[in-house]
């Protein structure tokens, strides 16, 4: 049978098999419990994007996870505070270009995985290698790599920190590609789409909607947009109802509120776009991207913006 096609029924069969879930706030599990029960009744399996599915899993961390997490799955450093991507000097929080002109990350796959997960992550790593300069390899003896493991919740720190770093995919609670393109994304350097400093004028933020105390999670950053429009199909966009109180929606699109947002099955265009942007992938690189190579030429004229990828405020 064609490899392809094995690879297109094992992603279905991933996808079919990975059990319906609903939006939950980031809240202990007893009162998430009770808010469930509303987002049950508004959402599909069909509208659950990939952050309903990590705030649903990480809604189950609880008290128990020491690891503090930022707008539901973004890991801190120790010591520091909240850390933008790419507010470092010399873009040293970005993964370094090789003399190729690609970008290649290296990763460690715990041996704690089955095959259905390994299958699962590697078609997220995939699903961005495939079309974009940034190629995921296996880790040999490089000193900064992503050190994927299972522990407790989804979640990755906000690009490279150097070292082995660490990027949680609990099994089976993050076993969809959706969430391992996300996760990889926020240690590629991405923030989420809501968090943009333009979101304003695309959704609107109903704060009284949202769980007491979540508030936070809603944060806006002054964010490098790369020229890219907003993007409400991108896979790094909070669901309609994430964080909400009693089901009501806490993000509504401008201006026509049934705009679709978020989704679950892997980077848009437009996220792939700003991965080669962000990474600065030329016309050369890209002309070897069969996916991407019509759209080469438009994207090598756009030079990348110099100042900090995001830097919060409110
Ligand atoms: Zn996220």
């Amino acid at each position: 049978m064609d490899p392809a096609l094995i690879l297109g029924l094992l992603s279905m069969a991933v996808r079919s098999c990975a059990s319906p879930v609903q939006n939950s706030p980031a809240v202990d599990g007893g009162q998430a419990g009770i808010k469930r029960q509303f987002a049950e009744q508004l959402l599909g399996l069909r509208d659950v994007t990939a952050m309903d599915k990590i705030l649903e899993t990480n809604s189950w961390r609880g008290g128990h996870a020491r690891l503090p997490l930022r707008e539901g799955d973004i890991a801190q450093l120790p010591g520091t505070g909240p850390r933008s991507a790419i507010a470092c000097p010399g873009n040293s929080c970005l993964w370094p270009k090789a003399v190729d002109g690609f970008v290649y990350v290296p990763y460690r796959l715990s041996p704690e995985y089955v095959d259905m997960d390994r299958i699962t992550i590697e078609l997220g790593i995939l699903d961005i290698s495939s079309r974009t300069c940034v190629k995921f390899v296996p880790r040999t003896h490089e000193d900064d790599f992503l050190d994927i493991q299972p522990h407790s919740g989804c979640w990755s720190y906000l690009g490279r920190t150097g070292g082995a770093q660490t990027l949680s995919l609990q099994s089976p609670g993050c076993m969809w590609s959706g969430v391992v393109s996300h996760e990889l994304m926020h240690a590629l350097g991405f923030v989420h789409e809501q968090s943009r400093s333009d979101r304003n004028r695309y959704v609107t933020i109903k704060w009284e909607n949202i769980v007491e105390g979540q508030e936070h999670n809603f944060k806006k950053y002054e964010t490098n947009n790369l020229k890219t429009p907003y993007d409400y199909g991108s896979i790094m966009h909070y669901g309609r109802y994430a964080f909400s109180e009693d089901g009501d929606p806490t993000i509504v699109p401008k201006p026509d509120p049934r705009t679709p947002i978020g989704q679950r099955d892997g980077p848009s265009a437009t996220d792939l776009h700003k991965i080669n942007l962000l990474y600065n992938c030329g016309e050369q690189r890209l002309s070897s991207v069969s996916s991407f190579s019509g759209h080469s030429a438009q994207w090598s004229t756009i030079a990348l913006d110099t100042q900090p990828l995001s830097t919060l405020i409110w």
